[in-house]
């Protein structure tokens, strides 16, 4: 790489469409470190990109990707990075100043933007970031781990939310990457932890883990009841977006106990408000991470006390970025797919 190469970039061009081509090196700003990406991970908001519903914050020809891993090239002196560094990037841009950054929720910004997201991410051979966002990889960590740390943080820090601590019973509904992390950040922590899930090939992969399942056909209020001697679950996750949960999950959670929304819900869908009232529950959202979270994540992840290689089903060639979305969209005999620069 020279100053005024060029280099490889996928680039979304509407519903169902990517398409690679090429763009010039970019040329790190003031605070910047210049990256080589290595991998990207496909997750749940790409499929969103994907299929055109977040036309309204990726614009044509936006470089997408948020779930990165790269090596430093060049960082800023004072920035605790040097080249060869192995990084991952806090994919977030906030404003610093707002009532949500004042209160410490810098990731809940008024004026958020996501990188890979709302401005360029990682689907690209370099890419220029704050150097304030990165956090080094330690190198017990492989390159296919590296690039699931970005889901890591955020189920620690939906489980910090939670407050879930050892000897809770948790269930969470939903064994898609996400919810395959809160479970194993809840087992960690010691609790007993129970996921419900449709899907085979997951269900499958769960158990591998040695992770309970529920499903596909049990009734999940019922399971949960004789699980817990008729008192329910302490903390139940939502994680899948799909009605039969939403409607389930204030049913499974003890007196006083907590519903936590993971999923992103882009319609109303109807929930039984009478158990929040009987049992007064707890219902908190939990998005995105802050930084805690991700020194959380890579402590996990490092000590090996989450495996994170185990999620990574495959592994593409960014020309094959198309091919990558519409396997991960069918929801098959999938779980994480990662795309190799
Ligand atoms: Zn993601
Ligand atoms: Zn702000």
């Amino acid at each position: 790489m020279t100053a005024g190469g060029t280099m490889r970039a996928a680039f979304y061009e509407g519903p169902r469409k990517f398409a690679t081509g090429t763009l010039p090196v970019p040329e790190p700003g003031a605070g910047e470190a210049l990256l080589r990406m290595r991998r990207v991970g496909i997750c749940g908001t790409d499929l969103h990109i994907f299929q055109g519903h977040l036309d309204h914050r990726v614009p044509r020809g936006g470089v997408t990707g948020h779930e990165t891993f790269g090596q430093v090239v060049r960082a800023p002196r004072d920035s605790g990075f040097s080249a060869g560094d192995r990084v991952v990037v806090e994919p977030l841009q906030f404003c610093g100043a707002c009532r949500a950054c004042r209160m410490g929720a810098s990731y809940l910004c008024y004026s958020l933007k996501v990188l890979g997201v709302d401005v360029p991410g990682g689907l690209q051979e370099y890419w220029a970031v704050p150097a304030a966002r990165l956090l080094h990889v330690p190198d017990t960590l492989d390159d296919d781990a590296a690039a699931v740390i970005e889901p890591l943080a955020v189920a620690t820090h939906d489980v910090r939310r939670a407050g879930v601590k050892a000897g809770d019973t948790v269930l969470v509904f939903g064994g898609g990457p996400i919810g395959t992390l809160i479970a194993m950040v809840c087992r960690e922590r010691g609790a007993r932890v129970a996921v419900a899930e449709v899907n085979r090939f997951r269900i499958e992969m769960l158990q591998n883990l040695g992770l309970p399942t529920v499903g596909p056909d049990a009734d999940v209020v019922k399971f949960a009841n004789d699980w817990t001697g008729g008192i329910g679950v302490d903390i139940a996750f939502e994680v899948t977006g799909h009605p039969a949960a939403v409607r389930a999950v204030t049913d499974v959670v003890r007196v006083w106990g907590t519903v936590s929304i993971v999923a992103i819900h882009a319609e109303a869908m109807p929930v039984n408000l009478y158990q929040m009232f009987a049992r007064e529950l707890h219902m908190h959202g939990s998005r995105l991470y802050a930084r805690e979270d991700w020194e959380e994540a890579i402590r996990l992840a490092a000590t090996g006390a989450v495996n994170l290689g185990l999620l990574v089903s495959r592994r593409i060639p960014l020309e094959r970025i198309n091919e990558g979305m519409e396997e991960a969209l069918k929801g098959g005999a999938v779980m994480k797919v990662v795309v190799e620069l």
